[in-house]
């Protein structure tokens, strides 16, 4: 076979090769997980997130941190700071609606970590949406997971801002529960909000900036809230 001949395979052979690998269905990008962490106040949520947050960041996956400029009951604002004095090595980007998660995220995240995600705007579903498929992703095609944590409930015992979105999208949820303050039940708490000594009113705004209130853990049947229509609803036995 002379020089000629053999160029001329390679030529042909390289064609041969191009035109089969094009023709295979292109690879799919992995799957994003949607991790959710709920609960009452004292359930262990934060604690989890940062367990969460240890464990990649040992795997040298770069996680970014983000919880809502709201929580500023700690010291560390800047940490996801758990009750039981756990507190995460790297600092969290406050933000204050979804779109600024979006807009701080870096093209090389393999895990995002939202704190306190029921303070978020109902937004923040369609940016986990976004971020669940990859190929509209295109600016973040690193990212494996992002693990959300939040009050499923507020005071009231009702529902809390996007949570129940964040559930029902979840690929996997974690609902946790603290001990009851009250009877030491160790079940299905809820929080418990108490201004100046009493159970906090029904009509109360649900997120209370700066006030003088306290929180517990009850179970459902030690939670308390004044005027609740739930209340009513029990003596009368009729739902309308
Ligand atoms: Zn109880």
């Amino acid at each position: 076979m002379n020089t000629f001949n053999i160029a001329s395979s390679i030529v042909y052979f390289t064609i041969l090769l191009s035109v089969t690998l094009a023709a295979l269905p292109a690879q799919p990008l992995a799957a994003v997980e949607l991790e959710v962490i709920c609960g009452s106040m004292y359930s262990g949520k934060s604690d989890l997130l940062i367990s969460r947050i240890q464990r990649a960041q040992i795997a040298k996956k770069k996680v970014q941190l983000f919880k809502h400029a709201l929580d500023n009951r700690y010291h560390d604002v800047d940490k996801i700071n758990a009750h039981n004095g756990n507190t995460s090595s790297e600092n969290a980007i406050l933000v204050r609606n979804a779109n600024d998660i979006l807009s701080h995220l870096h093209n090389d995240t393999d895990i995002i970590a939202i704190d306190e995600a029921q303070f978020l705007d109902p937004k923040v579903v369609q940016v986990c949406q976004h971020l669940l498929h990859p190929s509209k992703a295109s600016h973040c095609r690193r990212l494996s997971k992002i693990i959300i944590a939040g009050l499923d409930l507020d005071f009231r015992g009702e529902p809390f801002g996007p949570m129940p979105q964040l559930l029902a999208i979840a690929h996997k949820v974690h609902k946790l529960h603290a001990i009851c303050v009250v009877c030491g039940r160790d079940d299905f708490t809820v929080t418990q909000r108490i201004v100046n000594g009493q159970p906090a009113n029904y009509h109360d705004e649900i997120i209370m900036v700066g006030a003088k209130e306290t929180y517990e853990a009850r179970c459902r049947q030690c939670h308390d809230v004044l005027h609740s229509p739930h209340e009513y609803y029990l003596h009368t036995e009729k739902i309308e």
